[in-house]
């Protein structure tokens, strides 16, 4: 169990719990400070208390030092070709049909894909993200966490496993390093989704975090707390959500002065919320930003209690 799970302080990554039944996601809900922006990071004098005492701009010499979770990990730039590989996991007590695999590719997926390509043309980006692989009956060997909320941990080597299977020992560089060449992706996301209730997370280094896993999501067919009868497509905005955490976007919903800054001034973003119908849900430019498709800094990122 060690080797597969681990510690939220020990790991930067992203939890969600994000769920369109709900405006915005109530602060309690989440475990203290685990979502807030800037936890690891040394370079940016943003999280100083100073900084947010005093209203004055933060000090950057590279607009990097602004978007500290930006190409740390496999996951560089969501642009080009990008190939998205999927891995329907069952475990002991869930299993996907081929059927429930193409339906949650077909509603849940696919729109996700479409409105981040919308998003980047919108934004003067290039991007094609395509199903190149899916892969179903993979079976994940231990019991998945399925609420960082309620447990402080994550499950991080469900790519690992998969990479087992597929003859790759629990290389997962290995088996990204060749399906790069195979589908020649400029980027490779990988998302693993299992057949239960759950909320979703991105597996996504932060700065001085030990780091061995290549990056990818952990979904669930239904939030946590579904009773399983959402409409089809419910699912998509949280499949956009948590890739782009996979290229460094922040969540808008926490800290709460981000939450209430982020609501006048990105009420649709997909990272302050995820709507049922993810054509509600739009990408700024703070977003943008995040992701490198823009190096224009929004000003709103330097307000002092962003
Ligand atoms: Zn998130």
């Amino acid at each position: 169990m060690r080797r597969r799970l681990i510690l939220l302080c020990l790991l930067g990554f992203t939890m969600c719990v994000l769920c369109g039944c709900q405006w915005m996601i109530d602060r309690d809900l989440l475990p203290g400070d685990g979502t807030t922006t800037f936890p690891d990071s040394d370079a940016t004098t943003m999280s100083d208390e100073a900084d947010k005492t005093e209203n004055h701009v933060p000090a950057y010499t590279d607009v990097n030092e602004l978007r500290t979770d930006y190409q740390l990990g496999s996951c560089q730039d969501l642009s080009g070709n990008v190939a998205v590989i999927l891995f329907f996991m069952d475990d002991f007590e869930s299993s996907w049909t081929l059927e429930e695999a193409d339906k949650y590719i077909v509603e849940e997926v696919k729109p996700g894909l479409e409105f981040l390509e919308q998003q980047a043309g919108v934004h003067g980006v290039e991007l094609n993200l395509t199903v190149a692989q899916t892969y179903v009956s993979m079976y994940y060997n231990d019991e998945v966490i399925t609420s960082m909320a309620l447990t402080g941990m994550v499950t991080i080597d469900t790519v690992k496993q998969a990479a087992y299977q597929l003859g790759y020992s629990y290389s997962d560089e290995a088996l990204l390093a060749d399906q790069m060449q195979e589908f020649q992706a400029d980027e490779i996301v990988y998302l693993t989704v299992f057949h239960k209730n759950g909320t979703a997370y991105a597996i996504n280094p932060k700065r001085e975090a030990e780091f061995d896993v290549v990056e990818h999501c952990v979904l669930f067919a239904w939030d946590l707390y579904s009773d399983g009868n959402d409409p089809g497509g419910a699912q998509a905005s949280v499949v956009a959500h948590e890739i782009l955490h996979l290229y460094g976007a922040e969540d808008f919903y926490t800290p709460y002065s981000r939450k209430t800054l982020a609501s006048f001034v990105y009420p649709d973003d997909i990272m302050l919320r995820t709507a049922y119908d993810i054509r509600e849900n739009q990408l700024g430019d703070a977003t943008a930003f995040y992701i490198g498709w823009s190096d224009e800094v929004p000003d709103v990122i330097l307000k002092p209690w962003w």
